[in-house]
């Protein structure tokens, strides 16, 4: 079966490109690597930037727009891409133990958490390093957790945490944080929330779980050990883009090239969302990203005909 579009990725980029997909009366298909719509946003705690729905809670907002999808008929499988392959006629997507056709494919399989790489981060994955306050944080209530990173979703995750940590640190490796100055007044103000400046975690210590974080101070040279049972590493995000490798135009760190109509290196393969070269990687410029996807999809159809 030949479907119009592919879409890869079930994130805010995904879904509203699949939105306009159906509202053009394309034949549009989501393929979804995990089973759970929404990408990044499922596991934040609270998305306060999106017009029309101050401070709604990341998973409640997948689902929103998810049951706004599929109201409109979109096609939905769970399925990871494996490939893509380019043909005469348009594009085989190679998926789980299946394969997909279609003319056109938007590629919107959005970024993944990026690690410290320091000792103990991978053995004591699951016993008190996370990279999701949101999902583990409930269970940390009345103890001391450590906060890595100096974005939007350290801030975040610090405050969240602080409401039922003890004592929450916020490790940043300069001494200025880089995150909205909204949250950066919101987290100054928490008694229970210390920032230590211009330091980096050399090693993740304990035996059975979390227990001791050892930090460098890079000016000062100095050594500091915390005691704490929890570390959330939150040091920015790297496109999903490994199976595109080779495949679309992609920049030194694998996003891939594209201007804001989601036009790639290849004519039929589109980009939407964190995935593509671009300035702000936000939820409400993802699903933007989406509809421009759609509109180059048909007029690309359009072109082809
Ligand atoms: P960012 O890239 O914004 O921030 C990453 C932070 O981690 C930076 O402070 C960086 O330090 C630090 N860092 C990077 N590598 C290391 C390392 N190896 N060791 C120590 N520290 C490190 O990523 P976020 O994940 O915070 O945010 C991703 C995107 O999502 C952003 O565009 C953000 O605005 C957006 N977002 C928006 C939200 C909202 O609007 N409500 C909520 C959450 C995210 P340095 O500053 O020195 O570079």
């Amino acid at each position: 079966m030949m479907r119009d579009v592919i879409i890869v990725g079930s994130g805010p980029a995904g879904m509203g490109a699949a939105l306009y997909g159906r509202r053009a009366g394309l034949d549009t298909l989501i393929l979804d690597a995990t089973g759970m719509p929404g990408g990044q946003i499922t596991t934040t705690y609270e998305v306060d930037n999106y017009l029309g729905m101050p401070g709604i809670n990341g998973f409640d907002m997948a689902m929103a727009f998810q049951e706004h999808v599929k109201k409109f008929g979109a096609q939905w499988e769970s399925a990871k891409v494996r490939e893509i392959e380019k043909k005469e006629d348009g594009f085989t997507v190679k998926a789980g133990d299946k394969e997909y056709r279609a003319k056109t494919v938007i590629l919107a399989a959005g970024a993944s958490h990026n690690k410290l790489m320091v000792e103990g981060e991978e053995e004591l994955a699951g016993m008190g390093v996370s990279y999701c306050a949101t999902c583990d944080g409930a269970f940390y209530r009345g103890k001391t957790t450590v906060v890595v990173g100096g974005g939007d979703v350290a801030i975040e995750d610090a405050i969240f945490l602080s409401r039922f940590c003890e004592k929450v640190y916020l490790v940043h490796r300069r001494d200025e944080l880089r995150g909205a100055k909204i949250l950066q007044d919101r987290l100054f103000e928490l008694p229970n929330v210390e920032v230590i400046w211009d330091s980096v975690v050399e090693r993740i210590a304990g035996s059975q779980a979390v227990e001791q974080i050892h930090l460098l101070n890079k000016k000062t040279g100095e050594k500091r050990v915390l005691s704490a049972q929890g570390i959330f590493i939150a040091v920015g995000i790297h496109p999903n883009t490994e199976v595109f490798r080779g495949l679309v135009e992609m920049d030194e760190s694998g996003y891939i090239v594209a201007g804001e109509m989601g036009e790639t290196s290849v004519p039929g393969i589109f980009v939407a969302g964190d995935t593509r070269t671009k300035e702000l990687r936000q939820v409400i410029t993802a699903v933007a990203d989406g509809a421009n996807a759609i509109t180059s999809v048909q007029k690309y159809l359009l072109e082809k005909k």
